[in-house]
């Protein structure tokens, strides 16, 4: 790779996006299989860690929720059992992992993405994902602090970017 081409992958390679495999998923035996389908892709993993969530983090994480009937279920649900907090980089990844997760409701989500090939109710959507850019930018820093983030270069970026 010419020092071009690294300037070009450096500028391409900086959007992050937060995923978080939900209690379902964990308790379910799915991180595995969720963890492999973005590294396969080709995205990059810079953040990862298996935690029980407060409530206050759940609250401020489905803040725009907070009005709707489903936020105390919602909240109920995220805290009660540990999940896979991840953040994971790559061209477009925002709104490349919203395609692979699928449409909110499983029972809906196109077959071959997480939500339409592994569940069937709205409530139990096994893995969040951010919805766009600056949503993104909020939930990777209220979930993890700059010192957890690891930056680092794959050996394969040759092999997946042009
Ligand atoms: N949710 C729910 N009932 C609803 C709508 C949403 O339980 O009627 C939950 C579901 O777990 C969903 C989360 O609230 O993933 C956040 O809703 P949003 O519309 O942001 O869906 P997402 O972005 O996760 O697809
Ligand atoms: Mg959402």
């Amino acid at each position: 790779m010419n020092e071009d081409n690294l300037i070009e992958f450096e500028e391409i390679a900086l959007e992050r996006t937060f995923l978080a495999i939900k209690p379902d998923g964990v308790q379910r035996g799915l991180v595995g299989e969720i963890i492999r389908r973005f590294e396969t892709k080709g995205f990059t993993l810079v953040g990862l860690k298996f935690m029980n969530v407060t409530r206050e983090l759940a609250e401020a994480h489905y803040d725009v929720h907070r009005e709707r009937p489903f936020f105390t279920g919602l909240v109920e649900f995220i805290i009660s059992s540990p999940v896979v907090a991840m953040v994971w980089e790559g061209d477009g990844v925002v709104a490349a992992a919203r395609k692979m997760i699928g449409a909110t409701n499983p029972l809906t989500s196109e077959p071959g993405t997480i939500r339409g090939d592994f569940g069937v109710s709205i409530g139990r959507n096994i893995i969040h994902g951010s919805d766009a850019i600056e949503t993104a930018q909020r939930e990777v820093s209220l979930w993890f602090k700059d010192e957890e983030l690891v930056t680092w270069k794959p050996q394969n970026t040759t092999w997946l970017y042009e």
